[in-house]
């Protein structure tokens, strides 16, 4: 009798540098690789039409790579707690290969089906993958989990790195059926324009790798800050998110002498420093890291919710970000902390909120980064920024878009104001509003806050909980 095992697909839908992958084709004589649309996850809390959508288009692009290696991809639709034992049971497997997760309702998910396999003699193998180092296996020198960046950075730097594998040439999929592909669910389209997605699958994130690599990684440390520098990042965010690159693959081709190369590995070691943060703190899924901010006195206030999410607020900077983020399901990392800082701050609108809408638009949207840059800005998180430190919309515009080139893009109704005003359209004359061919108020709207008072109220509040919680 072949021995039969299942390659569970994830969120790591790549062939290049795939553990989990490479064991199966070692363990077993016959692989079956397996995607579960998980209907918890799809329609759940954190649910979005772009995210959904780019996650299709890669698996549809996996299912195709599998295929010509000669196993094709199953799918099945449903909770994995009830579909994946049924799968092994019908397809006679005695093994489940997957690469380890790190997110709660991952690891949840993980645990209860190890038990449910067990009981019918199928064994799950968790693999290494998502990351670099395993948010478990960065610790202090006593054993502790970190919750500063810094020394969590070179305790990182020193643990020593697997090799990097190569995508497997073939794999031996069952005799019958090989290359008979299942059909993969249509979803709905996505919200954000798709023409401004980057194109899923990993054969497009592998080149869009090279091409960093290439011609944008060595200039990253002045660049990176840059909003009206479209290649000024990687763009890598929704590859890393998806799987559709190996973070260890991304590393080892970025090392090498330079400031921008080293920054660039030091942003992917943030995203590996949140994964830890939410590994050994789950609960800041549900509340802030620093128990002083829970009880910070936020807004009640809709209507200034609903004009931060549509990129109404007055403020060109934080507009052009909340527009970004609907039209293409993206946003500069500069912006982000922008929009975030406006919302949790300015409007005081407690972080949470925006957290959602980010995670509703971003194709990248990744829980343990998304929390993690939010509390960040909230300044109540892991290693935040001082809670006094507030960011002023106009001066972050005047020095990382000093011409307007990102205003003018995403608020083309600020297209024709002249570069010193772009950033605080409402300081311009009657007449000047008439060249620009825009009234404040009517066209664009009038700031919705004064940010000077609005600064104020957010640091009352702010040393208010600090106060009440001592
Ligand atoms: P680059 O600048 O080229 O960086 C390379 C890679 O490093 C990125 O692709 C990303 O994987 C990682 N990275 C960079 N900066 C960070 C960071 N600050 N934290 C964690 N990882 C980082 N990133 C996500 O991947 N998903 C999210 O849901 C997410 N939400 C965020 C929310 C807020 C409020 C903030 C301030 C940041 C958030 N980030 C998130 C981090 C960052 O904004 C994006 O990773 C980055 O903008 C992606 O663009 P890029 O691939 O061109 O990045």
């Amino acid at each position: 009798m072949p021995s039969i095992a299942i390659a569970w697909f994830r969120r790591d839908l790549r062939l290049h540098d795939h553990p989990a992958l490479t064991a199966t084709i070692e363990a077993a004589d016959v692989v079956i690789p397996l995607f579960v649309f998980d209907e918890t996850l799809l329609g759940g809390r954190f649910a979005s039409a772009n995210r959904t959508w780019f996650m299709r288009e890669s698996v549809a692009g996996l299912s195709r790579a599998l295929a010509e290696r000669g196993a094709a991809l199953r799918l099945v639709v449903g909770r994995p707690a009830d579909v994946v034992p049924a799968f092994a049971c019908e397809t006679g497997a005695t093994q489940v290969f997957v690469t380890r997760d790190a997110a709660p309702y991952g690891r949840r998910r993980d645990r209860e089906l190890a038990h449910r396999l067990a009981a019918d003699g199928v064994t799950m193998r968790a693999r290494r993958g998502l990351y670099v180092h395993e948010p478990d296996e960065v610790l202090t020198r006593d054993g502790r989990p970190f919750t500063v960046y810094s020394p969590f950075r070179r305790a990182w730097e020193a643990l020593e790195r697997r090799p990097v594998l190569a995508a497997p040439d073939r794999i031996p999929g069952p005799a019958t059926g090989a290359r008979r592909r299942d059909p993969i669910p249509e979803v709905p389209p996505p919200t954000a324009d798709r023409a401004l997605i980057p194109v899923p699958g990993e054969a497009a994130a592998r080149d869009r790798l090279a091409a960093w690599l290439a011609r944008g990684v060595d200039g990253y440390a002045d660049t990176r800050n840059r909003l009206d520098d479209e290649d000024g990042t990687s763009r890598l965010s929704q590859d890393l998110r998806w799987g559709l690159l190996s973070p260890l693959e991304i590393v080892e081709r970025a090392d090498g002498a330079g400031e921008g190369r080293r920054v660039f590995t030091g942003e992917v070691v943030w995203r590996e420093f949140y994964a830890h943060v939410l590994w050994h703190y789950p609960r800041v899924l549900h509340e802030p890291f620093q128990e002083a901010f829970a009880g910070l006195r936020v807004a009640d206030d809709p209507a200034a919710l609903e004009a931060w999410a549509a990129g109404r607020t007055g403020y060109p900077i934080v507009d052009a970000a909340m527009r970004q983020l609907r039209a293409s399901g993206f946003v500069h990392n500069r912006a982000r902390m922008i929009a975030a800082s406006f919302l949790a701050k300015d409007l005081l609108l407690g972080y949470r909120l925006g957290e959602a809408e980010f995670m509703r638009h971003l194709t990248d949207g990744d829980v343990a980064s998304n929390n993690g840059g939010w509390q960040w800005t909230a300044s109540t998180g892991t290693d935040p920024q001082p809670y006094f430190r507030i960011f002023n919309p106009v001066l972050q515009g005047r020095r990382f878009d000093p011409d307007g080139a990102y205003v003018r893009r995403w608020v083309p109704e600020l297209a024709l104001v002249p570069g010193a005003r772009i950033h605080e359209p409402w300081t311009m004359t009657a007449d000047e509003q008439t060249a620009a061919r825009v009234r404040i108020g009517t066209d664009y709207p009038a700031p919705i806050v004064d940010h000077p008072s609005a600064r104020e109220r957010a640091l009352a509040a702010y040393a208010a909980a600090r106060v009440a919680a001592q």
